[in-house]
């Protein structure tokens, strides 16, 4: 448990979670004002990993990494529904097309799917009703267990995603011909929303897209 998290404990979860300080919220105005947002243009950039096109709210650094990394590795829930508040303001601006299906990156495990605290589903859930969309949650689902994305070093995440994913039963009707969005945290090399896009575009969807909350620069350095 880290420092924060005993201070937090001991404001009675009244402090930020990043800095500390007294605050309403998981995240107080002043930490969450630092992150910094993606210029809308990186949202047609190529990905490392393959073909997708989607959107990403946030750069992942500063105290947005810090966030992600809090909620991801640590547990944070409280964090999620902060964060997914922040991607649907973004969502509602763009070009989802008519009434989106949101499709979470799922956990592995049927009893981790259903769970109501996993940052893709808090902002399904969230999405489908503000961007007057449907949920896709339990749609897309995963087949073994996995390293944290974040942890690997990048040759090592293609790998770590091939042929994770699976339709569930009922997804080829309930994905074909729709706007397909599909949601996850954080955006590396692309190589978890390429596998996922794979999978999906096998229930012909009329078009698929991504939505994360934040994005690496390393996408782009890498020189792709
Ligand atoms: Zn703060």
């Amino acid at each position: 448990m880290s420092v924060l998290s005993v201070l937090h404990q001991v404001f009675a979860d009244k402090a930020c979670f990043l800095c500390g300080e007294e605050s309403d919220y998981p995240v107080c105005p002043r930490c969450a004002s630092s992150f910094r947002a993606c210029d809308p243009g990186w949202s047609d950039s190529r990905l490392a990993a393959g073909p997708a096109s989607g959107f990403s709210a946030y750069w992942y650094e500063g105290a947005m990494r810090q966030a992600i990394l809090q909620m991801k590795v640590q547990g944070e829930y409280q964090l999620a529904g902060q964060l997914a508040d922040m991607l649907c303001n973004l969502a509602r601006s763009l070009p989802l097309g008519d009434r989106p299906i949101f499709v979470p990156v799922p956990r592995f495990g049927v009893r981790q799917q259903g769970d109501p605290r996993h940052f893709p589903q808090v902002a399904c859930r969230k999405l489908s009703t503000r961007c007057d969309g449907d949920s896709g949650i339990g749609l897309l689902l995963k087949t073994r267990r996995t390293p944290l994305q974040t942890q690997l070093p990048d040759t090592q995440r293609l790998k770590n995603v091939d042929g994770v994913f699976e339709l569930s039963s009922s997804a080829p009707g309930e994905l074909h011909d729709r706007t397909v969005v599909i949601v996850d945290d954080v955006l590396t090399t692309g190589a978890t929303v390429c596998a996922a896009t794979n999978v999906i575009l096998q229930a012909r969807p009329h078009q698929c897209l991504y939505l994360t909350l934040a994005r690496s620069r390393a996408t782009i350095a890498a020189g792709f």
